[in-house]
């Protein structure tokens, strides 16, 4: 059945296709992340109906009821990821629920992972959040601070990042590194600091400026509202 939230996924596959071409690039190399967050259970449903696997939460407590309760019996099989922070006292439980954790940004979480992975033999899928913008209410480690991070995750608690991810800050009213720019300078210095430490995922880049993010080396790009719908 060709639904709006089939037919916006087709369009989105379709923008990701010509994107990839455009820089030459192999559009197989980037996965489209379908954010569900504050989304109603129709529009969940209808998603999963199309076929999508991968999807993305902001807060483990929604995600625990959507995933664990409410769509727990098409659980299997998805991809999960979770693209908010994470408190150290709900670690245990994102790791019960996710498949990746995009949002390491400092050493006491890593602790707290590791804790997890001793008690358990698993840890998810780990991206470390870069706070390429420099902002202070946002969440992510300083550009500054990542060589060294990515170093102690290595040889202190033995945990191998797969790649980076970054939340451009938004465009207006912003007097911070890149004033008035558009997140194409947010995205390079992802690339750059990926590169300089042998990582090769790159979570960037959300319905406004996926495009974009795809020019600059994205391997995830985190779409919601593109796919969905604006949230409640
Ligand atoms: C909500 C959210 C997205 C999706 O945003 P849209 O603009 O709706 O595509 C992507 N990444 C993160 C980290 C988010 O919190």
């Amino acid at each position: 059945m060709t639904t709006p939230i089939f037919v916006n996924r087709t369009s989105i596959i379709d923008r990701i296709e010509s994107r990839a071409k455009q820089a030459e690039r192999t559009a197989g190399d980037i996965c489209l992340i379908a954010v569900s967050k504050q989304q109603a259970d129709a529009r969940i449903a209808a998603m999963l109906e199309t076929g999508q696997k991968i999807y993305g939460e902001n807060r483990v407590q929604e995600a625990q009821k959507r995933w664990g309760e409410v769509f727990a019996s098409q659980r299997q099989g998805l991809e999960l990821h979770l693209i908010g922070p994470l408190q150290t006292n709900k670690t245990a439980q994102a790791c019960a629920l996710f498949d990746v954790i995009q949002t390491l940004d400092r050493e006491k979480l890593a602790k707290a992972l590791v804790k997890v992975r001793d008690k358990t033999g698993n840890l998810p899928r780990l991206f470390v959040q870069v706070n390429t913008g420099e902002e202070e209410q946002k969440a992510g480690i300083l550009p500054s601070m990542l060589d060294g991070f990515i170093k102690t995750l290595r040889e202190v608690y033995h945990i191998e990042p797969e790649g980076l991810m970054c939340i451009p800050p938004a465009f207006t009213n912003y007097t911070g590194q890149f004033p008035g720019q558009a997140p194409g300078p947010h995205f390079a210095l992802l690339k750059k600091l990926a590169d300089g430490n042998g990582l090769k995922t790159l979570s960037m880049g959300m319905s406004a400026d996926f495009e974009p993010a795809i020019d600059f080396g994205a391997t995830h790009v985190r779409v919601g509202s593109a796919l969905f719908g604006a949230r409640d």
